[in-house]
């Protein structure tokens, strides 16, 4: 059976990793789109890595986490997990054939591709689509 939530968008939080990459930056500027489209709400994974409890006990309280990865190292995943949080929803961006290089500015349309993917997994488990 399908998997769906009754989740509003400020109960979904988004945990992008945010580094120092084409691909990393691919991760923040989709966050950042599927916040401003109401999908979620973007959130600090550095505060999640430094332990700041106000961070994990507002995390705690998030139905939904999705994490974004840029590539395989997948410090948004291992970040979340090593302070024992499930993670609900996940993409590793260059397993959808986008090459990691260091740009910081990404194209558009791989900002696009990313955002388009994560918004349908979100509405499907929102029970949107
Ligand atoms: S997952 Fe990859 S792109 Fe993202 S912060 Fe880690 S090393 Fe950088």
């Amino acid at each position: 059976m399908e998997e769906k939530c009754s989740c509003e968008p400020t109960e979904i939080l988004i945990f992008p990793c945010s580094g120092g990459s084409n691909v990393g930056q691919i991760a923040n500027q989709a966050g950042v789109k599927l916040t401003q489209d109401g999908m979620g709400k973007f959130f600090c994974l550095a505060g999640i890595g430094g332990h700041v409890s106000g961070m994990i006990e507002s995390t705690k309280a998030g139905k939904v986490i999705v994490a974004i990865d840029g590539c395989p190292v997948a410090c948004a995943k291992k970040t979340l997990e090593h302070a024992g949080f499930n993670i609900d929803e996940y993409v590793e961006i260059t397993s959808m054939d986008i090459e990691k290089n260091p740009n910081l500015n990404p194209l558009t349309s791989d900002v696009e591709k990313v955002t388009q993917y994560l918004s349908t997994q979100i509405s499907k488990r929102r029970g949107l689509l």
